[in-house]
């Protein structure tokens, strides 16, 4: 590289990133004025006006009235526009689909949840399409429209959105993402479950004030995402948190994974409905619903479904202890499908926790999530608003 090409090259990398800077201030404490984004990044003024100008007619950000002023004239204040792109964010469950329409913030403004029960791929595809073409079309109208597709899932997926194993939907080896990217023209992003789900946390919800998160993820299977200081770890080919896996019995039962004892096998929504039709409950064909069935026995005073839901607890405190011992977090964020019986298991789930080294006890928090079944939804559209964002600042700049 010539040194004139050089210089460039370096003036293109600092003005994208001054611009990233800027909007992320903007959308950071809005409504602000020019001049205090310039104190705050300490860039001077003559580029924020110019970087601020860029981003108006990107529509990312839109002038307001003026703001407070502590004399003088008023100055007029920015905003974020939220409302310049939508994106969508789906959950492919085991027995269920849920797709949310967000906007550039992550505000929900459309839902569609789809149940079943042992659905083929191509099954499951018609149906994926469907929830699509449905947020598509309630997409209200903005600059740039559907700005991208996440698609978070119950499996293990590479780098390269390569779903390679879903053991509990059977998924072997599908490239979702080519197949979405060529039907919508869309840029797609595939995400484990967990890793969404603990992304969405992390954004949006109750982990939204820390930085060392452990996220466990208890549907019908378990995963685990990480946050760890401050950012999603996913290991070093995307495989990290398969935790549903680890062994917590030794010759335990036989598990779809091809190992013995796994987590999951004892302390998921699938192991409590296993229970509870071994010990004779009565219970909906629909997997969907037996879970829920459950929680109304249980509130009902019945002692079997309240025992069993005790038992989970106790089970998820067991891996959750060996988590803590491994990261030593500060937040333990419990969510997915039995995130909605926090009444049941947590009595439990705490006694198992107060076993677990004093020192890590510290300053610990334990939470259910709040999102509950939304986190990896809103998680996969937290992926695409910012890769729309980063894209959208790199394509500008490259044209200039
Ligand atoms: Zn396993």
């Amino acid at each position: 590289m010539n040194m004139n090409l050089k210089q460039t090259w370096n003036q293109h990398v600092v003005k994208k990133e001054n611009k990233s800077l800027v909007l992320d201030t903007i959308k950071k404490s809005a409504p602000i004025s020019r001049a205090t984004i310039a104190t705050e990044t300490g860039l001077n003024k003559g580029t924020v006006s110019s970087l601020v100008s860029d981003l108006i007619n990107d529509h990312l950000i839109y002038e307001s009235g003026p703001g407070e002023s502590s004399g003088g004239r008023r100055p007029v204040m920015l905003l974020f526009n939220e409302e310049a792109g939508y994106s969508i964010g789906i959950d492919i469950g085991v027995n269920y689909l849920l797709g949310v329409l967000t906007d550039l913030n992550g505000n929900i403004h459309q839902e569609k949840i789809i149940t079943f029960n042992h659905l083929s791929y191509e099954k499951i595809e018609q149906k994926l399409f469907e929830v699509i073409d449905f947020l598509i079309n309630s997409a209200p109208k903005s600059p740039y429209g559907i700005i991208g597709i996440g698609v978070g899932v119950p499996g293990t997926v590479d780098k390269n959105g390569n779903i390679l194993l879903a053991p509990n939907l059977d998924w072997k080896n599908i490239n979702l993402k080519a197949t979405l990217e060529s039907k919508y023209n869309l840029p797609t992003i595939i995400e484990n479950e967990a890793n969404a789900g603990a992304y969405g946390e992390k954004k949006f919800g109750i982990g939204k004030e820390f930085t060392n998160i452990v996220y466990v993820s208890a549907g019908i299977g378990i995963g685990v995402g990480l946050i760890l200081n401050g950012s999603l770890y996913k290991g070093n080919q995307g495989f990290s948190g398969e935790l549903g896996h680890m062994t917590i019995e030794v010759d335990g039962k036989k598990c779809r994974c091809g190992n013995e004892g796994c987590w999951e096998l004892y302390a998921s929504e699938q192991a409590l409905i296993h229970k509870a039709e071994q010990s004779g409950i009565p219970l909906p064909t629909n997997g969907e619903y037996a879970l829920n069935n459950l929680l109304m026995l249980a509130e009902n005073g019945n002692e079997e479904a309240i025992k069993l839901f005790e038992e989970i607890g106790d089970y998820l405190g067991v891996g959750i202890n060996n988590i803590i011992n491994i990261f030593n977090p500060q937040q333990v964020i419990i969510g997915n499908r039995i995130a909605t019986s926090q009444k049941w298991i947590e009595k439990s789930l705490h006694q198992r926790l107060n076993q677990a080294l004093w020192f890590q006890r510290n300053d610990l928090q334990v939470n259910f999530s709040e999102l509950s079944t939304l986190s990896t939804a809103l998680g996969v559209a937290a992926f695409s608003i910012e890769n729309f964002l980063n894209m959208n600042i790199q394509q500008r700049n490259a044209a200039l």
